[in-house]
């Protein structure tokens, strides 16, 4: 294998793996450093009880919070990163995101770009990433230049009654955008066949429109790229003045054993916290506080969301499958009487009784099986999210073995209180808050804890100011000439959507300006992506599943 490349990539998660496929036509010698492996497939996959339960699929990292005592994160090691377990609820920021916005605690800063200036990169990753979705029906999102490549997954008869009854009382629901390959008119050709296990479970059938069968899989038989994987990035080697990195060091199998790899450009995308991690442990005498930080910003304003998952049960049976259809956007922004923006509410995956006994074991512990069969019989999952503001003191720091330690205080709890008002007012227009009264049926809620790092970002924020900030507008490092970030560390404010598709934009966004810079021009990366049953960019899609 040759050990000197264009591009070096490390992680190949949402950011890694789409910046790697949008740089791959270019010719470029491409290396990935992976850290996991393939995750395998096997039937424990769609099994709650390893899943949820067991953990089988969160690695055996531990991370240190602000006071020190120590925990295990809900990070996962893969070849498509976090991607291989996410729910593939793929959400555009809003225009307002991208500018500065006033939040109880705080301002959530602009971003260094706006949304027009964005919006072509999100339209290409909802087509490379394969959404189903509406544009036009939900009342805050930006203008869109294209349409997404599918229409939205049709709700099943109870969210269709749900999001009727919410219409009814004056609110404006939406089809949640998904990223899976599902083309209903002609399902011998799609993989997806709509199985509840979507929201934090591998996907058995390789449906999911994940990093991994997306992103990279496409690219593994070409001859100009290399995917390492067991491959940890432990830190970066610079010249002497710390301005150019020279060499990635890679720990192979964790025996202490170190490699050296040269690239032209070095992209790291390890997610938040371990691109922090690894920019903190490349400390030189050129840079004594880590690589690219003499600004002192590299690991701060870390943040991801105050969300709450709540389950409501109703009288009626839910025998929905797949129930990740529908959102409400009502309280996204200030307005009627609310002074501040409270955030996005969506379905989640449909609970089962294993799930809630993993993600709730003091809760649960007492419960019979039976009852907590019969409780998620009933229950509708709802996911409420509100921003989280990046504060200098949520940071993450290494500790003195080389471990992550990520200090960590909620920003915004009253507006998440607020949202959760909301939803239970939501709750009278579906007629669970009678049903609660009458039949005892409750809601049960879930904190998230700082171990739930699914949503992590902020870390390494991209501004115009070298000062505040610790990458330029195109993610290069201020300090280092050829170093990039393209995960969702670079997160200037997250917003209350899900992150994923906004770090996959931005990732296209990074590769084509990485290619021009050696020489390739943007409209040489065309790609005809080649999934099953689905249209690629170039492609049409099947009539019967043309939109009218
Ligand atoms: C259960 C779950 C559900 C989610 N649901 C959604 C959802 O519905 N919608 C949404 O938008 N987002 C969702 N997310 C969040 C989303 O998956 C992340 O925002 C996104 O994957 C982040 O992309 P990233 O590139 O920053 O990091 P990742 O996708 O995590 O990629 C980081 C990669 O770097 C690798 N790596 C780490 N350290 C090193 C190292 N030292 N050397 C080499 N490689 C390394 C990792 O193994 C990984 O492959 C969910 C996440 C989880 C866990």
């Amino acid at each position: 294998m040759a050990e000197d490349f264009d591009v070096i990539i490390v992680g190949t998660g949402a950011g890694g793996g789409t910046l790697a496929h949008t740089l791959a036509p270019s010719g470029k010698r491409i290396l990935l450093l992976e850290r996991g492996d393939f995750l395998t497939r096997e039937l424990e996959n769609w099994d709650p009880e390893p899943v949820f339960v067991d953990g089988r699929y969160i690695s055996p990292d531990t991370w240190y919070d602000g006071a020190g005592t120590p925990f295990q994160p809900q990070v996962h090691y893969f070849v498509g990163g976090a991607t291989k377990m996410y729910g593939a609820a793929l959400y555009r920021l809003r225009p307002q995101d991208f500018a500065e916005m006033r939040h109880v605690d705080g301002i959530s800063p602009a971003w260094p770009l706006g949304y027009d200036e964005f919006e072509p990169w999100y339209t290409k990753a909802e087509w490379l990433y394969q959404v189903h979705g509406e544009h036009g029906t939900d009342p805050t999102e930006g203008p869109w230049s294209r349409q997404y490549p599918w229409p939205p997954v049709s709700h099943e008869p109870r969210i269709q009654e749900i999001s009727d009854s919410l219409e009814r009382g004056g609110y404006h629901p939406f089809p949640g955008p998904c990223g899976i390959m599902l083309n209903e008119a002609d399902r011998a050709a799609s993989n997806c066949i709509r199985c509840a296990t979507c929201d934090g479970y591998p996907c058995l059938v390789h449906a999911k429109a994940d990093a991994d069968i997306i992103a990279v899989r496409p690219l593994l038989g070409m001859p100009t790229v290399t995917l390492l994987t067991n491959a940890e990035v432990v830190r970066l080697e610079t010249g002497p003045a710390g301005r150019t990195v020279t060499g990635v060091v890679v720990d192979r199998g964790g025996d202490g054993k170190e490699e050296v790899y040269h690239g032209d450009i070095v992209v790291l995308a390890a997610g938040a916290a371990n691109t922090a991690k690894i920019l903190l442990r490349s400390a030189s005498d050129a840079c004594p506080s880590g690589l690219a930080n003499g600004s002192d910003q590299v690991g701060r304003n870390y943040m991801y969301h105050n969300s709450k998952a709540a389950v409501a049960l109703g009288k009626e049976p839910n025998d929905t499958i797949f129930q990740k259809t529908l959102g409400i956007n009502d309280f996204y922004f200030p307005g009627d009487d609310r002074e501040w923006p409270l955030g996005n509410i969506q379905l989640l995956g449909k609970s089962n009784a294993m799930a809630m006994k993993g993600e709730e074991p003091h809760l649960t512990r007492l419960a019979p099986q039976w009852s907590l069969e019969e409780v998620a019989k009933h229950a509708v999952d709802f996911w409420l999210t509100t921003e989280d503001l990046p504060k200098p003191d949520n940071r993450v720091t290494v500790e003195r073995d080389g471990n992550v330690r990520l200090a960590y205080a909620d920003t915004n709890d009253s507006e998440a209180a607020a949202l959760y008002v909301e939803f239970r007012k939501i709750l009278n227009h579906i007629g669970m808050a009678e049903h609660h009264v009458l039949h005892k049926n409750y809601y049960m809620s879930m904190n998230v804890a700082v171990a739930g790092v699914a949503h992590q970002a902020g870390t390494c924020r991209f501004g115009t100011d070298p000062a505040a900030s610790v990458l330029d507008v195109n993610c290069k490092a201020h300090e280092v000439d050829n170093l990039y970030v393209a995960d969702t560390s670079i997160f200037p404010s997250i917003g209350a959507v899900n992150p994923a598709l906004t770090a996959i934009a931005n990732a296209i966004r990074v590769g084509e300006h990485i290619a021009e810079r050696l020489g390739v021009s943007a409209s040489a990366l065309a790609w005809a992506p080649v999934q099953r049953g689905a249209p690629a960019e170039t492609a049409e899609a099947p009539a019967a599943a043309k939109r009218s």
